[in-house]
């Protein structure tokens, strides 16, 4: 029996619509979401570049986009669904009424990715993209915090909140990719619990809801690696 059997029992809805599905099958955490709901989702399928996993006609192996990124700074990311119209409800529902069911359903799917696609990798530490004080005084609370603690829950590992937002972002929809990078650039600090920990032997997985440029994610990696991190993935919900 999978752990999401005692976490979810007897719901025969579906996480995303409430209505009813006929699964009593717990393979999956995708088995909780009806077809319709899955298929608006749009899990992401290969060929994806290796880097930012934007999925790729060809055979390339890296996006247009990730070429331009030095090497030494590139990060890697998986995301479990397109930014679709339907993601965007789902995480607007998570985000802005703070329904923290929803965090425990998108953690799940987002765990998936991260088995699926960083089975090899020996995470010590997972941590998230954190938010300005003013954006928590405000929501309440941190959507990526709330899904890095279930995703460190399912995997058994700690999770930590080591990075502090130094400065306001704008919001980032308003902005033009450039704008959006430069608004970025700088932004991130390690925070207090982050200085007292050694971070040099983590292997950290990073978490966030949604991967837009990537520039978010290598400003944490950049803080994170003058700090000693050598290694850090990236998960996110939707991109
Ligand atoms: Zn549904
Ligand atoms: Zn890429």
């Amino acid at each position: 029996m999978r752990w999401w059997s005692s976490l979810f029992p007897n719901n025969p809805s579906c996480w995303f619509c409430d209505r009813s599905i006929k699964q009593f099958c717990f393979s999956s955490a995708w088995s909780k979401v009806c077809a319709d709901c899955a298929a608006c989702l749009s899990p992401i399928c290969e060929p994806v570049c290796n880097v930012c996993f934007r999925p790729l006609d060809g055979d390339e192996n890296l996006c247009v986009d990730c070429l331009l990124v030095k090497q030494e700074d590139r990060v890697p990311n998986v995301s479990a669904v397109s930014y679709t119209s339907k993601a965007k409800k789902v995480l607007a529902r998570f985000k802005y009424s703070g329904d923290e069911r929803y965090a425990k359903y998108i953690g799940a799917i987002m765990y998936e990715s991260v088995e699926k696609h960083y089975h090899q990798v020996p995470f010590s530490l997972i941590t998230s993209v954190p938010l300005h004080q003013n954006r928590i005084v405000e929501r309440g609370f941190n959507q990526s915090q709330l899904l890095a603690d279930y995703i460190g829950k399912y995997l058994g590992l700690p999770t930590q909140t080591i990075l502090e937002r130094l400065k306001p972002s704008p919001p980032q929809a308003s902005l033009g990719r450039n704008a959006r990078i430069l608004s970025l650039r700088n932004s991130f600090g390690i925070n207090q619990d982050g200085q007292q920990l050694d971070l040099t032997p983590h292997t950290i997985l990073l978490v966030d809801d949604v991967y837009t440029t990537g520039t978010t994610i290598r400003e944490c990696a950049k803080v994170l690696r003058q700090a000693g991190v050598q290694t850090i993935y990236a998960v996110t919900f939707a991109r």
